[in-house]
């Protein structure tokens, strides 16, 4: 079935004003179910303008009541895992158990937004000066906007609008064009646990909608996740037309695998951090970096022959542990990405490029790909593949290890395999990466935590959710109060001091 994807503007679905549209595909098939109408600049007006609107009343709602209708929401998400796992599955690809873990951890964001008057507790000094007191407290933005990548459909949006919503903002997201309808179920839910309308809005759309949201002047502003260039061009523009951005860039996780590791268990770390979801996450494993010779020939005896046992097949398929990339392009991009390294003379121990799943001929299936001697000055280390390939990159020492991470454009998570607390304990502290995994080959924070990396990984100063949302979406302000005593003390025409 082939149904029509719009906009939710104002409490409601909406069509395009505009006749620019685009196909959406379900990449176990690889047939179209779906035609996306493209935001014009007309609809992404009539958002903001939504969300103006409906900002005095949402901001002046206590902070428990926004809290209560964020915890009617989590019990519908609660409710409902599995046809929104079914949605993300049918247009993303992933499996369904790995669906159902996104939405989980969006869904702990949810619960840590529900905390909303707790967390927007302001700080107060009595008698900073004779008689005079100071209190500070954090006020909501406005209007603000999130532009989220494809391969967290439910989660990334999930890791903005609960804080964004909680601390007062109304809110605009622009979800990716290859898998919308999660972000239109979660509007039409968030409804349905009572949010007035125009609190929460979704535009469908590609650049031209981005841009109409970076420069919109009621727009106060702008989260972003996806990959580094967009990210970079999000955060200078946004900050151009002077909005408050954090635009979260892509990734090359590394993870070091030292010489007393238990090798069984970073075998299987590596399994599922380097080819669940098909790779496509940014928080995966794409470089493994065993310590010597020794290490390296005992680590890939015991993967290699995982790799070529992927299970792989439909999302659908209970069975499956991986499904297909998310589009045709992108799994002719991450085949592309496998001939560079072959001719840049990396070895290639398993080669997932004619991998096909029966009755799936059409599908964007591939099977899992393990490089070994891969080195830094390859395209395929220097760049995001975003597929189901792990490059193995032979470090001489632990000293080498760190190096090649630090030197890396990216800085978004890393791993370190060991029994050595010293040497865990000298990783955590000087290398280079927002989110350092010890024996944890996805260390991604909980919800009470911040999420966000370093360097190329990261434009702005705020990671997402946890404290450093709160202090995103908000800004402070400091009030320092004096009550009339019937003493005059006449003009004053110094400095104030204490005295
Ligand atoms: P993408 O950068 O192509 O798209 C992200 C968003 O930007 C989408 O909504 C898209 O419509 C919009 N966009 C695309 N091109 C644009 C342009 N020229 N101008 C304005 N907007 C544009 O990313 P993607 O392919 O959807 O997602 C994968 C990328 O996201 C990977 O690089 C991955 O590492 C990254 N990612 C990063 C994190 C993180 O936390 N750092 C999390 C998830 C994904």
């Amino acid at each position: 079935m082939c149904q029509t994807i719009s906009h939710f503007i104002n409490g409601e679905v909406v069509q395009s004003r505009g006749d620019r549209t685009s196909p959406v595909f379900n990449p176990a098939t690889g047939e179209k179910s779906g035609t996306l109408g493209l935001a014009s600049t007309e609809d992404v007006r009539a958002a903001v303008l939504a969300a103006r609107a409906a900002f005095p009343g949402w901001t002046n709602t206590p902070p428990l009541r926004r809290a209560r209708i964020l915890n009617r929401f989590l019990r519908i998400l609660e409710d409902r895992i599995d046809e929104l796992a079914k949605i993300i599955t049918a247009e993303h690809g992933k499996v369904l158990s790995d669906a159902k873990g996104e939405i989980q951890r969006g869904m702990e964001v949810v619960e840590f937004a529900t905390g909303a008057p707790q967390l927007l507790k302001g700080e107060i000094t009595e008698n900073v000066g004779t008689r005079v007191d100071s209190h500070s407290l954090r006020q909501p933005l406005g209007v603000v906007a999130g532009i989220t990548p494809f391969n967290f459909p439910a989660m990334v949006p999930m890791w903005m609008f609960p804080v964004a919503l909680a601390c007062g903002n109304t809110f605009i997201l622009k979800p990716s064009e290859r898998d919308p309808s999660a972000s239109l179920i979660m509007a039409k839910w968030l409804i349905e646990a009572g949010l007035p309308p125009g609190v929460f809005n979704v535009v469908q759309g590609d650049k031209q909608a981005v841009d109409g949201l970076l420069t919109d002047p009621d727009v106060a502003a702008v989260s972003f996740v996806g990959s580094t260039p967009i990210a970079r061009y999000i955060y200078e523009t946004a900050a151009h037309h002077g909005k408050r951005c954090q635009a979260l860039g892509g990734a090359k996780n590394h993870m070091i695998v030292m010489p007393d590791a238990d090798m069984d268990q970073a075998v299987d770390a590596l399994i599922g951090a380097a080819y669940g979801s098909a790779g496509e996450r940014c928080m995966a494993i794409s470089v493994a970096v065993p310590i010597g010779d020794t290490t390296a020939q005992r680590l890939i005896e015991k993967l290699a022959p995982k790799v070529r046992d992927l299970n792989i097949g439909p999302g659908t398929d209970p069975e499956a542990e991986m499904g297909p990339l998310v589009t045709k392009q992108h799994l002719e991009k991450v085949r592309g990405y496998i001939d560079s390294g072959v001719a840049d003379g990396a070895e290639l121990l398993v080669d997932g490029r004619s991998f096909k799943r029966q009755g799936y001929e059409k599908g964007y299936f591939i099977g899992g790909t393990l490089f070994d001697r891969v080195t830094t000055d390859m395209k395929i280390y220097r760049e995001e593949v975003f597929g189901p390939v792990l490059a193995v990159v032979r470090a001489k020492s632990y000293d080498h290890a760190a190096d090649i991470i630090n030197q890396h454009e990216f800085g978004n998570g890393t791993a370190i395999f060991t029994r050595d607390g010293d040497a865990a304990r000298e990783f955590a502290h000087q290398i280079q990466v927002g989110m350092v995994g010890i024996n944890v080959p996805i260390p991604v924070p909980m919800a009470f935590h911040s999420f966000g990396g370093w360097k190329a990984s990261l434009f702005g100063d705020h990671h997402m959710h946890g404290p450093e949302g709160v202090r995103f979406y908000t800004k402070l302000k400091t009030i320092t109060t004096r009550w009339p005593t019937g003493i005059r003390a006449g003009a004053e025409f110094v400095m104030p001091t204490m005295s």
